[in-house]
């Protein structure tokens, strides 16, 4: 089953809103003189503040089949006494099409467990939204020998009770703790072993094979130019979920082409 690839750009709490706005166009600009690489979608993931801005751009830039917006998190609630979450129809009002669930970042430094991940991800259903689920496993839990206990009880309660169609709409990103911002990133095989050895055997297991085959799977982890090739080898892997790297124009460019 051939599936699109998607290279995200995750910006973390990185750019004001107009560092944000003119990093867009000049990284849209560059987007848009070279040809579209085939099969890829690119999603742009600015901090809350700055989504208005690069929407913009991506309307500005003629590129909106194939560069989307999405969000770094929400709140499940839509709407209600909740200072400081945003909801997914706020989302998806400021033109977001994906939004990130279960960032290592907001599992470890944010203490976000599994059952909120899972309603997080529900909520960007609900919301018309494509999750992108992070899962992966800490040093200390690869280190135990536990890589494939963690990464299936993560992505397991986060799927639960999901019926296989909104699950074969899910991209998730396997992001092993290790590698992020470390420059310390996993092999490609490593991230295959993983890919298809846990992730998509789980939800064949568990939703069957047609959700399996659809369901779209990143590595992140210290993904650049020098490496990125090494991953979309395997056609297991559907494309990258990168955090340095997208915060140049040049690096996320040759990124994308790669991807
Ligand atoms: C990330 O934040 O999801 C990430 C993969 O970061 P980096 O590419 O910097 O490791």
């Amino acid at each position: 089953m051939s599936r699109s690839r998607v290279i995200a750009g995750n910006w973390k709490m990185h750019k004001t809103p107009s560092e944000a706005r003119a990093f867009a166009r000049e990284l849209l600009a560059q987007l848009g003189g070279a040809a579209r690489p085939e099969g890829v979608e690119v999603v742009l993931c600015p901090s809350f503040p700055a989504l208005t801005a690069v929407h913009a751009e991506i309307e500005r830039s003629g590129l909106g089949a194939w560069v989307s917006l999405g969000a770094q998190d929400l709140y499940w609630e839509r709407q209600g006494a909740f200072t400081g979450e945003v909801s997914g129809p706020m989302l998806a009002d400021a033109g977001c099409r994906y939004v990130i669930v279960g960032h290592s970042e907001r599992r470890h430094l944010l203490g976000e467990s599994d059952e909120w991940v899972a309603r997080k991800l529900r909520a960007a259903l609900e919301s018309g939204l494509t999750p992108i689920l992070c899962v992966g496993e800490t040093l200390e839990e690869r280190r135990q020998g536990l890589t494939e206990t963690v990464v299936s009880r993560q992505l397991e309660t986060a799927l639960e009770g999901l019926a296989a169609g909104a699950v074969a709409g899910v991209v998730v990103a396997y992001e092993p703790v290790w590698a992020i911002g470390t420059g310390e990133n996993a092999t490609g095989e490593e991230a295959h072993r993983v890919i298809d050895g846990v992730i998509r055997s789980r939800v064949r297991a568990r939703f069957g094979e047609e959700a399996a085959g659809r369901l779209r799977i990143q590595y992140g982890g210290s993904v650049n130019p020098a490496n990125i090739g090494e991953f979309m080898a395997y056609p297991s892997i559907d494309g990258a979920l990168v955090g340095g790297a997208s915060l140049k124009v040049d690096s996320f460019t040759a990124i994308v082409a790669a991807g």
